[in-house]
């Protein structure tokens, strides 16, 4: 059975940890060549080994970037255009929550600075050298290739709902990538270019977990996931999949939640 992402080339930022690291994985079993990027060589690296190990068929090309910074941004997409032919799906997942976010008197300018560089800026740079690169893509019938690409930003559920447990930088970049994927996805439509966010619940990842690190901080948040649980990155991951291959050929400009309920919860089953 082929996969569903066969003989398509992918790049997905924060490959080496949490989302991107499952979702490189769950690409690769797709049949996507993969690009992993991250700023963590030694984390990318492994990620690079488990697919190696795992699906010896698949290419994979392990680079070392910190996606705000733009010529790391341009040189990613270019590596991977020049090592696989093409760029078919932009995974811009990469993203900080710092320890020091706080609310509005309390978050430091250099966090928030910190943060948009990162969270938004890194996003901006990676949908700019991806759409650049899909407009190339060349229609490839025997192998199921088609022209333009698919673009699919992580925002997060807080881009949608309010927190008393306040990130502010954190928050407001997230609801800029929304806003951002939106108009990318209005601008680029007639270039078979989708543009999608998705926006995941509380997960158990090290970006979370590392921030809720007493039993008191995880509680304080359970009470209010209808499932009782904290999300899993592959089940972000599988949300990745759809609308990254043809599944969603319709799908563009959505916010796409994969939150176990959350933003649609009022009162919680006990
Ligand atoms: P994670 O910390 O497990 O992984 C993030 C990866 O991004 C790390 O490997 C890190 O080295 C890499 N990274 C950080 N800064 C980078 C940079 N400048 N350039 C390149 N790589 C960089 O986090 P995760 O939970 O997998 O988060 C992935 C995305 O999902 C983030 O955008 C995050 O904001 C978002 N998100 C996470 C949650 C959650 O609860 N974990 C919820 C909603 C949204």
């Amino acid at each position: 059975m082929p996969g569903r992402l066969q003989n398509r080339v992918a790049l997905i930022t924060g490959a080496g940890s949490g989302i991107g690291l499952e979702c490189s994985l769950l690409f690769a079993q797709e049949g996507a060549h993969v690009a992993l990027v991250d700023v963590n060589e030694q984390a990318v690296q492994k990620t690079h080994a488990l697919i190696a190990e795992r699906y010896p068929n698949v290419k994979s090309l392990p680079i070392k970037a910190d996606v705000s910074k733009e010529a790391n941004v341009k040189d990613m997409v270019d590596q991977a255009v020049s090592s696989f032919g093409r760029l078919d799906i932009m995974f811009n997942n990469a993203g900080i929550m710092h320890p020091e976010d706080d609310n509005a008197l309390n978050t430091e300018e250099r966090i928030w600075d910190l943060t948009m560089n990162i969270n938004v800026k890194g996003v901006w740079w990676g949908c700019k050298y991806a759409i650049l690169a899909m407009r190339k893509n060349p229609t490839d019938e025997s192998k199921g290739l088609h022209a333009g690409g698919s673009i699919i930003n992580t925002a997060s559920f807080v881009a949608l709902m309010g927190a008393a447990t306040p990130q502010l930088a954190y928050t407001a970049s997230k609801g800029a990538v929304l806003a951002m994927t939106r108009e990318l996805a209005m601008v680029h439509a007639r270039e078979g270019i989708r543009v999608n966010a998705i926006c995941p619940g509380p997960l158990k990842t090290p970006l979370l977990m590392d921030f809720l690190n007493t039993e008191e901080k995880k509680q304080r948040r359970l009470v209010h996931l209808p499932m009782g649980r904290f999300g899993e990155a592959i089940e972000v991951a599988r949300g990745a999949l759809f609308l990254a291959s043809d599944d969603s050929s319709y799908v563009t400009g959505t916010d796409f939640l994969v939150d176990g309920g959350l933003s649609s919860s009022y009162v919680t089953p006990l």
